[in-house]
């Protein structure tokens, strides 16, 4: 049962953080090739938040469920292509996979002045892991500065996806080290308040080192079939 799933996963997250005397994290439910009705049966048992991976089918489940579930929170956290931009800047409310400079202008253009600014964060490729996704932490300040300076873009933080070292362990250094990055970032860019990193498997490392928001797909609707 979903709700079986979902009480279950908010009572390991809730235990990690009081374990690690940190603040309970938000939880992202990663709802990637899982159908609308998963997504509903969800949003029925009270989560609010959905991260998605695909542009389009993330524009395709807003749309189906909007009329049942107006308030739910979609994210972004798969690689946006900049032709994917204009779409992506309509259907999320937040973006985590910023990575460069052609994004952030891309997002900034198609956000409509109708609505609030689009909640940024920056993905950072922190153990500079070859043909991987996101910015060098080198870049992230310039960045950062760039992201800021969009007044349809919110910078809110980090993002990252550590190295998927068998066990979870041997995340913590790229963990600490990220969140050595944000409180960094946090003391030149006001409203930073976001560090994204923890999933299904790595979680309570995640949250031991500082994660406000974590992103579990697999221990809320069960594996993915495609
Ligand atoms: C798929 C995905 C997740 C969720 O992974 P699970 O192991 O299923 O919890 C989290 N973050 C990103 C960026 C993903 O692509």
């Amino acid at each position: 049962m979903p709700d079986d799933r979902l009480r279950n996963v908010m009572q390991r997250i809730l235990n990690a953080a009081d374990a690690a005397k940190r603040p309970v994290p938000a939880l992202l439910a990663v709802s990637k090739t899982q159908p609308a009705e998963a997504v509903a049966a969800l949003a029925a048992a009270g989560q609010q938040a959905f991260g998605e991976n695909y542009v389009q089918e993330a524009a395709a489940k807003r749309a189906a469920l909007t009329a049942v579930h107006p308030a739910l929170e979609w994210h972004l956290i798969g690689h946006l292509q900049s032709n994917k931009a204009a779409l992506a800047a309509e259907t999320f409310d937040w973006v985590q996979s910023i990575d460069r400079p052609s994004v952030v202008d891309a997002l900034a253009r198609h956000r409509s002045t109708g609505r609030g600014p689009l909640n940024v964060l920056i993905q950072v490729n922190v153990e500079g892991e070859a043909g991987k996704a996101g910015c060098r932490p080198e870049d992230l300040d310039a960045l950062a500065a760039r992201v800021a300076a969009q007044p349809r873009l919110a910078l809110r933080g980090l993002m990252s996806i550590p190295v998927p070292y068998p066990d979870p362990e041997q995340r913590r250094p790229a963990f600490r080290r990220m969140r050595a990055l944000l409180e960094d970032l946090a003391t030149r860019h006001r409203g930073v308040d976001t560090l994204s990193m923890g999933m299904s498997d790595d979680f309570p490392v995640a949250i031991a080192e500082g994660a406000t928001l974590v992103r579990i797909g697999t221990a809320l609707f069960g594996p993915r079939t495609s």
